[in-house]
């Protein structure tokens, strides 16, 4: 088959290594000029694990594990370690995974198949299913002709607004904005990982593979913003911490405004009650974002993308090449998944962005005399 797929995040690579390595041809379609790297070490979890096994990946995967959250302490406005970061479910190795997300990617990209390629810097424009194929206008002014289009272009997914109806209709703001930048200059300094904390907000230091990232959480009602504007978007974190000066606030929001791939998200659910519509299926965030607080999107775009490949394949071994049965069945397998990641969202919220100081401090007292199996999962 004849393949599109919007977005070359997790699950877009995912998708296109695991559809091209069964002898179709893929094109991938990414907005963005290059891959987009940024971001905080991510998990691999629970049955995911087994599914990068399955796709020959496992072996690289380990190869690039880290384990920062070990290393990562509440601080107060001093910079003082005032309590530790309970581990998110590590301890038992084979059932969490935990690697940077741009190694990841760089795995996945690797690991491409001849039939699969990529291109930057486009994205779907337009597109209309006649029931025997799909006709595609891209934003460059190209077209084609698919068999199937995967929309894996993440929690502001055009596919799906294309084909399921506006973003509204579909996406749970849970309350809470992570953003990310680089902080070059704070690279070779020393020190663990730091969380500093003022009320419902978050502001951390992050040092791995040479690198530092400045980490940003903050509750909020949901804001009106354009997604492809990073000004706009460094606008809204620099107001969410208005007239907070403590630890390196300032510093770490310097470093946010002078960063070209500066990342503001929020924490929002995708529920759709079905995943696909004639020749068209969504995959990972853009059908079923758990939100980043649950932990879980990697796993779940890494899960779908490869129940989807499987079922495809089944059809065309049964039931000559039915897409329909084979989206259905990638549903039924993958739902259960993401029931549960979705569950799990709310989990650690209250304990990284405590609402109030008592709050802040009854943590920090909880942490301290918490012994580690029992404090609790807290998601960055
Ligand atoms: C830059 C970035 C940083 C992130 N950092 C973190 C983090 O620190 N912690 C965390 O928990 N999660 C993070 N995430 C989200 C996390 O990667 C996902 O929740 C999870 O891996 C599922 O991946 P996904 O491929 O479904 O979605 P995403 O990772 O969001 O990937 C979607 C891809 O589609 C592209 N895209 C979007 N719209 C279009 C379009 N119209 N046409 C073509 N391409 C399009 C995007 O540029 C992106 O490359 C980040 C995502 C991104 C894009």
């Amino acid at each position: 088959m004849n393949l599109l797929v919007s977005g070359a995040g997790i699950a877009g690579l995912a998708c296109a290594r695991e559809l091209g390595g069964r002898g179709h041809r893929v094109t991938v379609v990414e907005h963005a000029p290059a891959l987009r790297l940024t971001g905080t070490p991510i998990d691999i979890r629970g049955d995911a694990i087994h599914t990068v096994h399955r796709m020959g990946l496992l072996p690289q995967i380990r190869k690039h594990r880290i384990r920062m959250s070990e290393h990562t302490h509440f601080v107060d406005s001093a910079g003082r370690p005032v309590a530790r970061l309970p581990l998110a479910e590590i301890g038992d190795s084979d059932d969490d995974v935990e690697l940077l997300r741009e190694d990841l990617l760089r795995i996945l990209a690797d690991a491409l198949p001849a039939t699969a390629t990529i291109r930057f810097g486009d994205s779907v424009a337009a597109l209309t299913d006649d029931g025997h194929g799909v006709d595609v206008r891209f934003t460059s002014g190209r077209t084609g002709r698919y068999d199937l289009v995967l929309g894996a272009d993440g929690q502001h997914s055009t596919v799906r607004r294309l084909v399921f109806g506006p973003e509204a209709e579909h996406l749970r703001h849970l309350g809470v904005y992570l953003a990310l930048a680089d902080h070059p200059r704070a690279a070779g300094g020393e020190g663990p990982n730091a969380i500093h904390n003022v009320p419902g907000r978050m502001a951390g230091l992050f040092r791995y593979g040479g690198k530092a990232v400045a980490v940003f959480q903050f509750r909020s009602e949901a804001i009106e913003y354009d997604h492809r504007d990073p000004d706009a978007q460094k606008e809204i974190l620099a107001d969410a911490f208005a007239g907070h000066r403590s630890w390196r606030i300032p510093e770490l929001l310097d470093a946010a405004r002078a960063d070209p791939a500066f990342f503001l998200t929020s924490a929002s659910q995708i529920h759709l009650p079905a995943w696909h519509r004639g020749r068209v299926a969504l995959v990972g965030d853009a059908g079923y974002s758990p939100a980043f607080l649950s932990g879980r999107g990697t796993s779940l775009a890494l899960t779908g993308a490869h129940f989807l490949a499987e079922e495809l394949e089944h059809a065309e071994e049964r039931e000559h090449a039915d897409h329909t049965a084979a989206f259905t069945r990638y549903e039924t397998r993958q739902r259960p998944y993401v029931r549960f990641a979705q569950g799990r969202a709310h989990l650690g919220r209250d304990r990284m962005l405590p609402p109030t100081w008592d709050a802040m401090a009854a943590r920090d007292e909880a942490l301290r005399g918490a012994a580690p199996s029992d404090a609790g999962e807290i998601t960055l």
